[in-house]
């Protein structure tokens, strides 16, 4: 089974322990990272995504210099060191992949890093960004985010640079967005995806999708990759320990939604510091698969991964506006 993974944190705990210990971890092997290469060899990922993440805590002038810098741990600690590691800067290089290698995507979580500045949004075009959600929780120049009490929703700014996906083949991500970004966006993104989120009915955060936004999501095609996050798949992860099983309930309540063929995985890994028993880094996808046989068709979990994303790549949602 070939793993597409739309989401980690990679670079984000290389740039920590880089700056706070000031020690590079070894992406081949350093066992502190859930998605190193060893382990996404191990958990038969052939495509992992690395998202950019700035803190939005940081003061707003430190954020594109930390944007940059992520992408320099990206070329220098995960390319330029480990051959079988292939950026994917277009879709098409998917298709392209040889056996034994391992797709590299870069995206941007939060647009926060590049203020108000097109200029810089397009340099991250070009230094392969494939996938960019707008914020992380909360709201920034483009849109109110999943934790913002006042529930706004996009910007024109935030339009703007979604018009601007759009054209570049980029998807926009709906993870994290507040509920009525996550309408705005679902409007006039081609390509929507929630990279890393659950469903609200299993379990009631507002990381996770209603079945209202599920409906409308798999209505235009778009997908919803599940992570692997105790506090987004059970409401009471704080006193059980969170099983395999726990995350079956919600691809079996997506699948029952009608979203078999929009579901894929988005782990988190490496962003997160809980998790599921039996799947806490990329090397055990393969007891998720083992979980999954027990339930689904090989046709049906290949669907989840890879082709669901495949085929989403392929169409796109085909009528924006
Ligand atoms: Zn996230």
């Amino acid at each position: 089974m070939k793993i597409i993974d739309t989401h980690c944190d990679v670079l984000y705990k290389l740039q920590k322990e880089k700056r706070r210990k000031k020690t590079l971890l070894n992406f081949r092997r350093a066992h502190e990272l859930a998605a190193n290469l060893e382990r996404l060899k191990q958990g038969k990922v052939f495509v992992q995504f690395f998202a950019i993440f700035v803190d939005p805590t940081i003061p707003q002038s430190e954020k594109w210099p930390a944007a940059c810098e992520q992408i320099d741990l990206f070329y220098h600690e995960i390319m330029a060191l480990n051959p079988e590691m292939k950026h994917i800067r277009s879709w098409s290089e998917l298709t392209k992949l040889k056996a034994g290698e391992i797709g590299a995507i870069l995206t941007l979580e939060g647009v926060d890093s590049i203020g108000s500045d097109l200029e810089k949004l397009h340099y991250l075009y070009e230094q392969g960004v494939l996938s960019i959600g707008l914020t992380w929780n909360k709201a920034n120049l483009a849109a109110d985010g999943a934790l913002d009490r006042r529930h706004g929703g996009l910007t024109s700014f935030g339009e703007e640079i979604i018009a601007l996906n759009n054209d570049h083949s980029v998807l926009t991500d709906l993870s994290h967005l507040s509920e009525l970004s996550f309408w705005d966006v679902l409007s006039c993104a081609r390509y929507p995806i929630a990279s890393h989120s659950n469903a609200r009915t299993i379990c009631d955060h507002p990381r996770n999708l209603s079945d209202i936004q599920l409906h409308a999501l798999f209505s235009k095609k778009g997908l919803i990759n599940l992570t692997f996050y105790p506090p987004f798949i059970s409401t009471d992860y704080a006193e059980k320990t969170t099983k395999i099983e726990d995350l079956l309930r919600h691809i079996d309540y997506i699948c029952s939604l009608g979203g078999k063929e929009y579901l894929g995985f988005g782990s988190d890994f490496d962003g997160i510091d809980l998790f599921i028993e039996g799947l806490a880094h990329a090397g055990e996808y393969n007891s998720l698969i083992d979980n999954l046989r027990l339930y689904y068709s090989d046709k049906e979990i290949k669907g989840f991964s890879p082709n669901n994303f495949l085929n989403f790549l392929e169409r796109g949602t085909g009528d924006v506006r």
